[in-house]
This record gives structure tokens, C-alpha cells and sequence, in this order.
């Protein structure tokens, strides 16, 4: 028996299909990433030039673009000296005058093609009126009969090109994709999306031929986007192009969550307080509102009947880790086994440090696994036992309350890797998510049987992004500080302040406080001499803070010693901490209260406020230096927003705006959401439309 063969869209043919590409063109167009007929149909123009402008060859204006239409009445190869290049002119003529055109570089074809009586369209600029002249001009023939041009008369398009293809063979080939699949995309708009999964799950679920009242027709728009009549129908194509874009993204999410939502049934995770209460009279503070009440959220989606699918975002500093534990204490309550994921060694190991803090007087069993150690429970021995018999009861009694607590791993991204297997594991917790890929976050999930999920993260999220990226995610926020927090002021000053600076800085320390000192790289590159690097300039640091000690920290440096360096800046041993942006996420040192960043124009917003995000922790005043010597203005006034708030999601807005996602997210993140058409920075709207077109298709 063989299997009914799945019906494949034309479009989804490779681009050989299109006459005049060949293997050697195919090559080329690969390298703009273009493989089949339906990648070429969706290559976006970069730009547009109109070439509508119709003239008189006598009304032709000096150094003004425009399209003219006349007949050759000369043609030839010129040669000026013996040897030299040759040159092939042809004169056109339309009744009015005449025009001459010069291409500087004679082609073999030139004399076949451009003979005396043929008659073309010519759009150029020309830069002689006497005798007028024009070089290198974009022609077409005009067959009898004929009244549509692809190359003049016409808003033409500009594609991004690559060596050897000419913006020309480009038109041309786009021009006969649309020809020759004309019918594929009058039928069905939207069937053009071949390996688009709305539409691939629609077709066999019924039709999802959606027409957005305002836009046009999806086979229209792929033709605007090529060949608008007027400038103004490009930014409406795009428009509906991007939807789509956005109508695919929003089917994955929200059918991710649906299929998920229908397979797995929550463990009851809800907690009976019997840690809680102990953890939070220990705390030594009490929860703000805002904690509290994204606990209540919590502690609704953990007895729910979902498994719980949040994301907690809080600005740095806002208490997310008390939050986390809070949580951890709801499932461990309920016998189950929990996992914090964090995305470096050294904020596992803070973590960890916290956590066996916290939960060893709870009995609770804490454990470390990353990379560089397998499992570190030394400090925990002593709980050890009470454990193993945690699970024996647990065994015994699965659902009921009252169990012994279970166990919180630890870990870096080691644990999604190999030998990591925790049974009954009821709640996996994310720290600073934007560090992890969607597909990470995934494959975590999947190591327990559907365990409830938690992710945090500091980079506020701009809207746009949040129903894109963490669509499938229900939003808590923490926008509150909690009290008792010193101020942190911000300055933005050029590299000839620096030893004012250092003054600034010794005389903090001299008064108890330490600082950390940021550079953008390990070691200065041969091509880039200006940057900065820790490496080079921890030697001058130590010699403008002696008698202070000075720590080093990058990602080169071996864990152990990462490790010990982090121990002895906690216990001020050290009293000034030089460091690449390792030290962005999650590292807590409240007597710390100055940050200096050198070369502050090659860090995004986001990733300065996160670094800024280390001071300001205790009750001191702290202050965040930003060097820069940047000169233009867009680089200065970049750094001034910095100076001017402290308010993350104003920040995030900022840099998602000024250096687009890719920056926001990590190249890893905005890259797979393959957008040739949306803007995540601009569409708020149109994935607001495309989220609920998707909802209610279900
Ligand atoms: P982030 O949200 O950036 O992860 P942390 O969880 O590291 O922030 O918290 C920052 C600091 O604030 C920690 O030292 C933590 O103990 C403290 N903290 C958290 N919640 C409160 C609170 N409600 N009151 C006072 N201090 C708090
Ligand atoms: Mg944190």
C-alpha cells in the first residue's frame, strides 16, 4: 500500500523553475537565501525608483530622471586610440530630438540587440544637454503590440543583490515568477505560504482564507510589494505581507498551547504553607504588594488545571529570586522536586548559595549541577537522609499533602544536557529567560511530565515582543521596588573625565563601599584597538585604586576561579571588581554602589540598565559612570536615556526602536522568528490583529 502523496504547492519548486535560472544563477540566489520559487516571490525590494516620468527627448532636463521613447537611428562601437576600450554608442530619436547613449563598456550583444529602427524605452539622467547625452541607461525594447514594461515606465523595484546578479536580472526574474504562477496566487492567496503552518494545518482542517477587511488580497499584496503603482501601495502590501508573518507566528504559539493544554493534567502543586510560613518570618523582609500578589497568580496556576505557562518579569532588582523561592516552596510542599535553571555559572552559584541558605533550616535538599560540577551538595549532606526517606514516603502516598519536601536542582543550561533526570519534578523555574532560546525553554519542559514552568526575566519586554516571543506565556510583572533602596544617579562623560572618575571611585571605597568596573572585551583585538579589554586594563585599574584590591572577571576565567573571586568581592575582600557584562545578570552584592562602564556605546540600553542593575542594592547612594567617546549624536543621545530613567520597559522601548530585536533578544531568539515583512518594533498592531484572527480560528 502507498501512502496518498501529499499535494505540494508550484510555489514550493525550486527556483530553477523560473525560466533563465539556471545552476549557475541558482547558486547566486542562494546566497540571498533564495531556494524556491516562493522564496524569490517574497524577496522584499530595498528600494524603489519611479521611472514614470514620461518626457520629450527634447524636453529632457539636465541632470533629472526621466523615460523617454524613441527609435535608434545610429548605432556603433567607438574606439578612441588604438587599444583602448571600446565604447557602443546608439542614438535615439522620438521626432522631437535626439538623445545619445553611451555604454562605457562595449558588450559582444550590443550591435545585435540595439540595431537602427528598433524602438525602446530609455530612463536615465542625462548629463549633457548639448548634444544630449546620457550614459549607461536602463532600456527596453518595445515589441509591437506591446504596452507593459518591466524596467521603465513604471515605480520599479530594487532587490538586495549579490555579485553577479544585476538589479536587473533580479526585476526580470521576479517579474516572470509572477507571471508564471499567477494562477497559483489568484486561486488562493494564501496558499503561497506553502511551509506557512496555518496555512498547512487550515487546508486540512477546512479553510483559512482569511481577508483582513482594510488589506489587500495576499496575491495582490506579493505583486504591490514588487510593482506598486503609486509609492504608497508598498507600505500597504507590506502590511498585509507582515500579518501574515504574524498570523503564522501567533498559529505556533497559540497551537503549542492549545495541543500542550489538552495532553497534560497539572500536578497538584498548590502547597499547604507548612515551609512557607517558616521561609518568610526567616526572610528578614517582608514581600512588597507586587510580590505578593504575582504569588497569588502562582499559587492559582499551581493548584490549577493546567500546567502553569508564566512569565514574571521585574525590572533588575525587584525581588524576583524571593518570588522563585516562594514558588519552589508551593510545589516542594507538595512533594514534588523542582529545578531553577539560570543562565551562567556564577548566578547558579548565587543561587544556590541563597537557596541552601533559605531551605536547609526547611530540610529541603539543595543541589548544583553545572558544567564544570556535576553535583554539589556537600554543604547538604546533613539533610541527606531526611531526603531519601522523602522519597520512600513519597512513593507511598503520591497526592497527598503532608509529604516530606523533595529537592531543588540547580543548575546552568548543563541540565538540559545529559544524565539530569529528576523524577516527580512538579515546577521548573527559568531565571533571566531571555538568555534562553524558546527551544531550550522547551526541551527542559519535557524532561518531566509536564511540570509547571516558570520563567523570569529583567529585560523588560516591549508588548510587540511579549505576544511574539512569550505568546504562549500568561504575563505576571513585579512593578514595584521594594523600599529601603538607595538612589542610583546616572552619568554619561568622555574618556578625558576618567581620573576624575577614579578619584570619585577611591574615595567610595575609602568609605566602605566597592565598585565594579565594566569593559566590553577579554582581550583588545588587533582590528579594533580602541575598545576596550579587562585583560589590558586591569593592571591600570589596580594601579589607580592601590592600596585597594582589585578582582578580575571574564568568561575565560576557569569556574574555580570565577568562583573565588566572587567569594572574596561578596566578603570585600576585594574591593573593586573589573569584569566584561558576565556580570549583567543576576549578581547581588549590595554593598557594591558604584558601576564605571568604559566604551558604554558598545553595549545595547537594555544590557547598560541590566549592568546598572548591580548597584543600587542597599541603602546607599550608588552611581553609574558611562564613559564614551562616541562622537556621533545618535550614540550620545542613545547613553542620555540612560541618564534620563531608570524605568526598564521605557528603556526596552528605546533599544528595541533604535537597535531592533536582535539586540534585545540575542541574535538566537529574534533570528528564528525569520520575519522578511514584520516589524516587531512597529507592528504592535498588526500582532494584536493577527493573535486574535488566530483565537478565534480555533
Ligand atoms: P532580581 O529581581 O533582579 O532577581 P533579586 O531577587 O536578586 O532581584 O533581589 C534583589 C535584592 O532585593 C536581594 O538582595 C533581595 O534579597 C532583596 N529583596 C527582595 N525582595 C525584597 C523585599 N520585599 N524587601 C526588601 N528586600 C528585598
Ligand atoms: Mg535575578
Amino acid at each position: 500500500m502507498s501512502l496518498p502523496e501529499k499535494p505540494v504547492s508550484p510555489l514550493a519548486a525550486p527556483v530553477t523553475a523560473v525560466w533563465g535560472v539556471g545552476e549557475e544563477r541558482a547558486k547566486l540566489l542562494a546566497r540571498l537565501e533564495i531556494f524556491t520559487v516562493e522564496d524569490l516571490l517574497l524577496h522584499k525590494p530595498r528600494r524603489y525608483e519611479d521611472r514614470r516620468k514620461f518626457l520629450a527627448i527634447r524636453e529632457l532636463k539636465l541632470n533629472e530622471p526621466a523615460t523617454v521613447r524613441g527609435k535608434i537611428v545610429a548605432a556603433g562601437i567607438k574606439r578612441f586610440k588604438k587599444g583602448t576600450r571600446a565604447m557602443f554608442e546608439c542614438v535615439f530619436d522620438d521626432g522631437t530630438a535626439r538623445l545619445h547613449c553611451r555604454w562605457w563598456q562595449a558588450q559582444p550583444w550590443m550591435e545585435d540587440w540595439f540595431t537602427v529602427g528598433r524602438e525602446f524605452l530609455v530612463f536615465g539622467k542625462p548629463d549633457s544637454l548639448k548634444p544630449r547625452n546620457l550614459d549607461h541607461p536602463e532600456t527596453e525594447l518595445v515589441e509591437p503590440g506591446e504596452d507593459e514594461f518591466i524596467h521603465v515606465n513604471r515605480i520599479v523595484p530594487v532587490h538586495p543583490l549579490t555579485e553577479g546578479l544585476t538589479a536587473r536580472v533580479m526585476r526580470t526574474l521576479v517579474w516572470r515568477a509572477l507571471e508564471k504562477y499567477e494562477t497559483e496566487l489568484q486561486v488562493a492567496g494564501c496558499r503561497l505560504q506553502v511551509e506557512n503552518p496555518v496555512t498547512a494545518a487550515r487546508k486540512e482542517l477546512s479553510t483559512f482564507n482569511f481577508q483582513p477587511a482594510t488589506l489587500p488580497a495576499r496575491a495582490n499584496a506579493v505583486r504591490m510589494i514588487h510593482f506598486p503603482e503609486e509609492l504608497t501601495d508598498v507600505e500597504i502590501a507590506r502590511q498585509r505581507l507582515a500579518l501574515d508573518e504574524f498570523v503564522a507566528l501567533q498559529f505556533q504559539i497559540q497551537s503549542r498551547r492549545k495541543k500542550f493544554e489538552a495532553l497534560s493534567k497539572a500536578l497538584p502543586c498548590g502547597g499547604d504553607n507548612r515551609l512557607m510560613k517558616p521561609f518568610l518570618a526567616a526572610l528578614g523582609f517582608k514581600l512588597t504588594a507586587a510580590q505578593t500578589n504575582v504569588l497569588r497568580e502562582i499559587r492559582a496556576d499551581l493548584s490549577g488545571a493546567h500546567p502553569m505557562r508564566r512569565l514574571l518579569q521585574g525590572d533588575v532588582g525587584s525581588g524576583k529570586t524571593a518570588v522563585a523561592a516562594c514558588s519552589a516552596l508551593m510545589a516542594l510542599e507538595s512533594g514534588f522536586n523542582v529545578a531553577l535553571m539560570a543562565p551562567t555559572e556564577i548566578l547558579a552559584e548565587q543561587h544556590y548559595r541563597n537557596f541552601v541558605k533559605w531551605f536547609e533550616p526547611l530540610e529541603v535538599k539543595v543541589r548544583l549541577q553545572t558544567g564544570s560540577r556535576k553535583e554539589a551538595s556537600l554543604q547538604v549532606e546533613s539533610c541527606k537522609l531526611k531526603v531519601e526517606k522523602t522519597a520512600v514516603s513519597a512513593r507511598k502516598e503520591p497526592s497527598t499533602f503532608n509529604l516530606q519536601p523533595s529537592t531543588l536542582t540547580i543548575g546552568t543550561h548543563a541540565l538540559l544536557t545529559g544524565g539530569f533526570d529528576l523524577p516527580k519534578l512538579g515546577l521548573v523555574i527559568i531565571d533571566e529567560q531571555h538568555k534562553f532560546g524558546v527551544a531550550q525553554r522547551e526541551t527542559l519542559v519535557r524532561k518531566g511530565n509536564y511540570p509547571h514552568l516558570l520563567v523570569m526575566t529583567a529585560t523588560p519586554i516591549p508588548r510587540s515582543l511579549g505576544l511574539t516571543l512569550y505568546g504562549d506565556l500568561d504575563v505576571s510583572v513585579i512593578d514595584e521596588m521594594p523600599g529601603g533602596r538607595g538612589q542610583i544617579k546616572t552619568f554619561v562623560r568622555m574618556t578625558d573625565k576618567l581620573p576624575k572618575v577614579f578619584e570619585f571611585i577611591r574615595e567610595k571605597i575609602s568609605g566602605g563601599r566597592q565598585a565594579y568596573i565594566v569593559y566590553p572585551r577579554v582581550e583588545v583585538a588587533d582590528t579594533d584597538k580602541d575598545i576596550k579589554a579587562v585583560t589590558k586594563e586591569f593592571e591600570n585599574v589596580q594601579r589607580a585604586l592601590t592600596p585597594f584590591k582589585v578582582g578580575l572577571l571574564h568568561g575565560r576565567i576557569k569556574p574555580v576561579e570565577k568562583e573565588a573571586v566572587m567569594a572574596e568581592f561578596r566578603a570585600n575582600k576585594i574591593q573593586a571588581l573589573v569584569a566584561t557584562s558576565l556580570i549583567e545578570v543576576g549578581v547581588d552584592v549590595a554593598n557594591a554602589s558604584v558601576m564605571l562602564i568604559e566604551n558604554a556605546e558598545h553595549f545595547g540600553l537594555a544590557q547598560l540598565h541590566q549592568l546598572r542593575g548591580r548597584i543600587g542594592r542597599g541603602a546607599h547612594e550608588s552611581f553609574c559612570i558611562l564613559i564614551s567617546d562616541a562622537q556621533h549624536e545618535a550614540a550620545q543621545a542613545r547613553l542620555k536615556i540612560l541618564e534620563a530613567t531608570n524605568d526598564g520597559f521605557k528603556i526596552a522601548e528605546a533599544d528595541l526602536k533604535l537597535r531592533g530585536p536582535g539586540e534585545l533578544l540575542g541574535q538566537q531568539q529574534s533570528g528564528a522568528m525569520n520575519l522578511r515583512f514584520g516589524n516587531l518594533a512597529e507592528d504592535l498592531p498588526l500582532i494584536r490583529q493577527a493573535r486574535e484572527l488566530v483565537a478565534k480560528s480555533f
